[in-house]
């Protein structure tokens, strides 16, 4: 007998139809003799139209009130999880945040867990009810319901599954697992068996959407194995892994030390839309890049790839990073508006938008010399020109003209082996 957490995203919910296959798949846990906590999500495009009410109400909201309306989309889908739950034959309960509790702090609209208790759900599952429990929503200290962010469902589950001691939290999606890299680009992606926690991390900031980011630093903070897996697939089908073997059909997200063939790159990833920004000529001084990206960060404008030159003489030197495109003009402001106020003196702005980053992930690189060097290579071979480059340990990304971002991605999938079955 296992103890999991299901959790079910917007598309996994989006009807009542669609709402009764995923309770199939908890049916089967149920009746394998498994202990359940569900976590649903609003129905896809619910939590979109909630927030567009409330903009369009005032666009100076209180964040208090854009939280009550739109955390709203999930207790409709628990309840609902809940009713279908018992129709089957299953008892079930729905909750929200604050009546688990899920404690957090009072930051509306971007509200992190505190706390989780979790004797009603130990109870409830301990006595064989499956408790569905609203994702995205907890309760502040002042008693006011509060949202997590955007996507924030994931970290619900992860954190409820945590909180009850889970053996796996499985994440019900729209797509099988996490593929080496997205298959809209290369065609040759395939779904890999397990991802390490940090690899994970790395692969959902580098712009693979499967999970949310905050959930992977949670999952891997409090060693959570998650398990990203299709609603669409029949749940009744023999539950097989990927590797052939009776198990969780999917990708498992797990610690490092649960892989044993650890692969050099485990994944290619692409991010569009990337603007560059040079300063030229900076004073170069001790504080200056402080200065610079204090300014920067002032605006909560996340910065990225940072490069920064020696200068020759030691006065001037030239500092390139990127930014979103979307952030772009806020940035140029931003650095005008400190040079203008005597902050940071620098001669002129130059950069552009559209730039494309590529990334190679794979916890493997830490044992291997050479894989940037390698990397480097395999995109001369294509002609393509690297314009900054920034690593990790398990990471090593470049940016690249947007022309040739899926190029460069099928050469380095190829490259480093991922077109082959088996890794
Ligand atoms: N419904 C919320 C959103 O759309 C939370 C989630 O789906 O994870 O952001
Ligand atoms: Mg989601």
């Amino acid at each position: 007998m296992a103890r999991i957490v299901m959790k079910f995203g917007g598309t996994s919910v989006a009807t009542v139809e669609r709402i009764r296959q995923a309770a199939r798949h908890v049916k089967r846990e149920v009746d394998a003799g498994n202990q359940v906590t569900v976590v649903v999500s609003a129905m896809s495009g619910k939590t979109n139209e909630l927030v567009g009410w409330v903009n369009e109400s005032s666009k100076l909201h209180d964040a208090r009130e854009y939280d009550a309306v739109v955390a709203s989309g999930e207790q409709v889908t628990a309840g609902l999880m809940a009713i279908v739950l018992s129709e089957m034959g299953i008892e079930s309960r729905s909750f929200q945040g604050w009546q688990v509790p899920i404690r957090t702090d009072d930051a509306h609209g971007a509200a992190r867990i505190v706390e989780i208790d979790p004797t009603e759900l130990d109870k409830r599952m301990t006595e064989g009810w499956v408790p569905v429990v609203t994702g995205f929503q907890g309760i502040a200290p002042s008693g006011r319901i509060t949202t997590l962010g955007r996507g924030g469902s994931d970290t619900s589950a992860v954190a409820i599954a945590a909180a009850v001691s889970a053996d796996r939290c499985d994440i019900y999606t729209d797509v099988d697992g996490v593929y080496t890299t997205d298959p809209r680009i290369d065609p040759k992606a395939r779904r890999l068996n397990r991802i390490a926690f940090e690899e994970m991390l790395e692969m959902a900031s580098l712009g693979a959407k499967v999970l949310m980011i905050r959930s992977v630093e949670m999952a891997m903070a409090y060693k959570v194995r998650l398990v990203v897996r299709s609603t669409f697939d029949d749940p009744d089908a023999p539950q097989i892994a990927p590797d052939g073997t009776p198990g969780v059909p999917g990708t498992l997200v797990c610690d490092e030390d649960e892989i044993m063939e650890k692969q050099i790159v485990s994944g290619v990833t692409l991010a569009k839309a990337e603007a560059k920004i040079t300063l030229r000529d900076v004073k170069d001084k001790p504080g200056v890049a402080a200065a610079v990206f204090g300014a920067l960060a002032d605006e909560s404008i996340v910065v990225d790839m940072i490069v920064q030159n020696i200068s020759d003489d030691g006065s001037v030197t030239d500092i390139t990073f990127t930014v979103p495109d979307s952030e772009y003009d806020k940035s140029v402001k931003a650095l005008e508006a400190a040079r203008a106020s005597g902050i940071i003196e620098y001669q002129r702005v130059t950069g552009s938008k559209g730039g494309a980053k590529v990334s190679v992930v794979g916890v493997g690189m830490r044992n291997h010399a050479g894989v940037a060097a390698s990397m480097f290579k395999a995109l001369a071979d294509k002609g393509i020109n690297i314009q900054l480059i920034t690593t990790s340990e398990i990471k090593t990304s470049v940016l690249i003209d947007d022309e040739y971002a899926e190029l460069a991605v099928r050469a380095l999938h190829t490259y480093y082996g991922l077109d082959k079955p088996g890794a």
